[in-house]
């Protein structure tokens, strides 16, 4: 794909630049530029643009409006300590976005094309990537069905694109999520489409979340579909479990049976755990065995994973069946340790061992 730069001509001052970078929160403010691409089933991809970020046009029949037929990533830009720039493993987002692809009969991206136009559109909006431990670039990739028409088939028409907004850090160490598990409400059920980046997963776990909201809880964690009972994600980040104590703890996930998605920090965490020195394992966990873990203190810290937030970690539980709290509702030390020693490698004060950093600048 080659890529056409067509930048801003009128980009924000670097007084407005600065003060929007400064109002944290996350996806507030975009950046300059974007980056589009076309595609039809007759002639493939087009050249990608790089222009002035702005509104799309489309016919009010598109496809994807109707029919939601998109996919998406979300990814992050690092600054470094010297000043330069990284993405944080770029090509496992390019992977899972052409199995997302696949999934909802979409067309795939190369994964040289997806990481060359994330890093232009990095490299020309550089300027706006954050600077403290904690803030980023956020990256959102996505592709929409474009064909314009009301008949329900794949799109023969798709448009890829990147934006970008700076994100602060939304991690407040003093306080733990609580969580709702839903019993009514499923996520996702096999051969269904949980393990793709989707739009109308998100759509679909909106009124859980509503409910969550009523029952005073900041999020949804979700059971299998079939028996309600084993434990998969929460929200739009994966699950941790802390097994016992200090150095002889166990790092537990939920295994990826095919309804949950597989997060790329999810990954990154099995791997690094095993670096401090922690056992993995991944596995099921049924919503008695976390009730009766925590209340025996055999399960001592939960957190939860994903690319905005890093790491969560989770106090209290909800459930139609009651509430428990995990040891005494505060982040827990190996929370922490993980939460930090990933966010160093990220940010590039610790050795980057994987070779998962990717420098832009
Ligand atoms: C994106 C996402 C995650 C986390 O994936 P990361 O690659 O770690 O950001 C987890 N669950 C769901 C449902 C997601 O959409």
């Amino acid at each position: 794909m080659k890529i056409n730069l067509n930048p801003n001509p009128q980009p924000a001052s670097d007084s407005s630049r600065e003060e929007k970078i400064a109002a944290g929160g996350f996806g507030k403010y975009y950046t300059d530029n974007m980056m589009i691409a076309e595609w039809t089933e007759a002639t493939g991809w087009s050249d990608a643009e790089l222009k002035a970020y702005g509104p799309l046009a489309l016919d009010p029949a598109t496809s994807v409006l109707h029919y939601g037929q998109e996919i998406f990533e979300g990814m992050k830009a690092y600054t470094q300590p010297d000043g330069g720039v990284s993405l944080f493993r770029p090509t496992a987002n390019a992977e899972r976005f052409n199995k997302s692809a696949t999934r909802m009969a979409l067309p795939e991206v190369p994964v040289e094309d997806f990481v060359s136009t994330v890093e232009a559109l990095v490299k020309q909006d550089i300027k706006w990537v954050p600077k403290n431990i904690g803030e980023s670039l956020y990256i959102r990739p996505f592709m929409i069905a474009t064909e314009v028409g009301l008949g329900v088939r794949p799109s023969n028409h798709a448009t890829y694109l990147v934006i970008t907004t700076p994100a602060s850090a939304y991690f407040d160490p003093s306080k733990a999520v609580t969580v709702w598990i839903s019993t009514e409400f499923v996520r996702a059920a096999k051969g269904g489409t949980g393990a793709a980046k989707t739009g109308g997963n998100y759509a679909a776990s909106l009124l859980a979340q509503k409910q969550a909201a009523a029952e005073g809880c900041d999020q949804v964690v979700w059971l299998d579909a079939v028996e309600h009972k084993w434990v998969e994600e929460m929200g739009g980040m994966n699950l941790y479990f802390v097994k016992g104590h200090g150095k002889g703890a166990t790092i537990f996930t939920p295994k990826l049976t095919g309804t949950l998605l597989a997060g790329i920090t999810r990954d990154s965490i099995l791997t690094v755990a095993k670096d401090l020195g922690y056992p993995v394992e991944e596995g099921m966990i049924s919503t008695d065995e976390w009730r009766d873990g925590v209340a025996s203190g055999e399960i001592t810290e939960i957190f939860a994973c994903g690319t905005a937030a890093v790491v969560s970690p989770i106090g209290v539980a909800k459930s139609a069946q009651g509430t428990w709290k995990t040891g005494d509702g505060e982040p827990g030390p190996i929370t922490m340790e993980i939460r930090n020693h990933l966010l160093g490698i990220q940010h590039g004060t610790i050795e980057d061992k994987h070779g998962w950093n990717v420098r832009v600048k």
